[in-house]
């Protein structure tokens, strides 16, 4: 390893990035969403539904509780298809709007911006700060920044007790951890998101979405022409430069860029929107918010960065409905309505029929054909449910075995039972009947399987 000074990595050291505070349109908005972001990932564990917490992810039990929608592991299906949904939703909006959700609703922006307004709270503006970095052994730095990183750390207690409470009761894992009497697998996910949490927001923050974030690798499939993204207006800020107030500024060739550098302190990731669009743009519309500003304060008009479209910037015209647009909305709807349709009608019994494999059937003493089942009941319900069994499609079917069951929410019960049948009243080998479930006290809550009556075979029918 060379370590003279003609020595250079390749890798690009990381500059910490000290950005300006920032208050304005675009900024009001996003402390909005971020608001109701923060207040339902705090408030939901705690929202209770028919006396047990409404989001409960029951990973011993395999089931997931999101209100009166209960997933059980054979409903994976649903949940695969809810999160192919979500990427559509995302594709749909992003081919619209740009990265809408990195600057608006993305968790880690989200608690990075938490963790920006302590750290504005406590060792104050970007200049305070870097005036602290250039004296980090002064009593000042070290008071102010052990009172930013307690925060931090408490907000990151506070963040992973909560995530980990939408896996464990949070009214029991809460009072068990004030009272040090938790167990110690929830003691470890507590510690582990804690860390987490105060890792990404605090310390790799920009970071994580620039070099590990896949939705930003993607914009590229994302994005056209068309979509609304925050861009820098070149041919209206060209030339950039210093001017007079007052000056006729236009006629010396500069543009409304007075080259202030007040987009680059704003911005969270460090770039300069003049640069053209780029993958450590995370859409937070500082550099929007701050050049408004500027241009309000020496009298140009506003938008020199706006959301704009490509097309637009080129003089070109902007088109909404394209041909890819389209194409995603329509696929959009269809799945999130047929998967709205299937959790909405979905029964909340499943009944199982198994024929009895090793004697298809037997003749009993007085010549009745028998056959033998396994009627497995599940009560995918949330309250324990009562139900009456019956069997039909053929006349004159005898069932013999429990016509009720009474099953707790998520219990799967086995039932054996028997059905038998006159030698005469069949009509053939393999004969087509039904089980029925029904759950008592509800209106029409049941559901019915098909399986096969075996009877002996008459000449010319096969078994096989
Ligand atoms: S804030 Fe506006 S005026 Fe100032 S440098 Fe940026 S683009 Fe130019
Ligand atoms: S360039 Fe502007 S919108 Fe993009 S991250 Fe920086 S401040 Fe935010």
């Amino acid at each position: 390893m060379q370590h003279d000074d003609d020595y250079y990595s390749l890798y690009q050291k990381r500059e910490k990035v000290q950005n300006k505070h920032v208050n304005g349109f675009f900024q009001t908005i996003r402390r909005v969403t971020l608001y109701v972001t923060l207040a339902w990932f705090f408030l939901a564990p705690w929202i209770t539904y028919h006396h047990r917490q409404a989001i409960w992810f029951d990973i011993p039990a395999r089931k997931f509780y999101v209100f009166f929608v209960t997933f059980w592991p054979q409903d994976f299906f649903l949940l695969s298809w809810a999160i192919i949904v979500a990427v559509l939703a995302l594709f749909f909006v992003t081919n619209f709007a740009g990265r809408i959700w990195c600057g608006y609703a993305c968790p880690q922006t989200a608690w990075t911006r938490c963790f920006m307004w302590v750290e504005y709270l406590v060792e104050g503006d970007r200049r305070a700060r870097l005036k602290l970095d250039k004296n980090p052994w002064a009593a000042n730095t070290i008071i102010r920044r052990t009172i930013k990183h307690s925060w931090w750390l408490f907000f990151s207690f506070y963040t992973a007790l909560t995530f980990v409470g939408y896996f464990t009761p949070i009214r029991e894992l809460a009072p068990d951890i004030l009272h040090g009497n938790v167990d110690p697998w929830s003691l470890f996910f507590v510690g582990l998101f804690t860390f987490g949490t105060y890792y990404n927001a605090g310390w790799m923050r920009e970071q994580l979405c620039i070099h590990l974030c896949p939705y930003a690798r993607l914009q590229g499939a994302m994005f056209d022409d068309d979509t609304l993204a925050i861009a820098y207006d070149h041919s209206r800020g060209e030339k950039r430069g210093p001017r007079q107030r007052g000056d006729d500024y236009k006629s010396s060739g500069l543009g409304d860029c007075i080259n202030c550098q007040q987009c680059v302190h704003v911005c969270p990731t460090g770039i300069d929107i003049r640069d053209g669009l780029q993958l450590a743009c995370i859409g937070c519309a500082c550099c929007v918010d701050v050049c408004d500003a500027v241009m309000d304060k020496v009298g140009y008009p506003r938008g020199l960065i706006r959301y704009t479209t490509e097309n637009t910037l080129n003089q070109k015209k902007t088109r909404i409905l394209r041909p890819r647009f389209i194409a995603t909305g329509i696929l959009l709807v269809i799945m999130a309505s047929l998967l709205s349709y299937t959790l909405l009608t979905r029964k909340p019994l499943k009944l199982d029929v198994l024929h009895e494999r090793a004697q298809l059937y037997r003749t009993l003493h007085n010549g009745d054909i028998q056959n033998v089942y396994k009627l497995k009941l599940m009560n995918l319900s949330q309250q324990t449910q009562q139900y009456r069994l019956s069997v039909g499609g053929l006349p004159h079917l005898q069932y013999t075995g429990s016509r009720e069951a009474v099953l707790r929410a998520g219990e799967i019960k086995v039932i054996p039972v028997s059905v038998e049948l006159g030698p005469d009243q069949i009509p053939r080998a393999f004969n087509t009947i039904h089980f029925t479930a029904k759950a008592l006290g509800t209106k029409d809550e049941q559901v019915t399987t098909t399986s096969r009556f075996i009877g002996p075979m008459s000449k010319g029918e096969s078994h096989e």
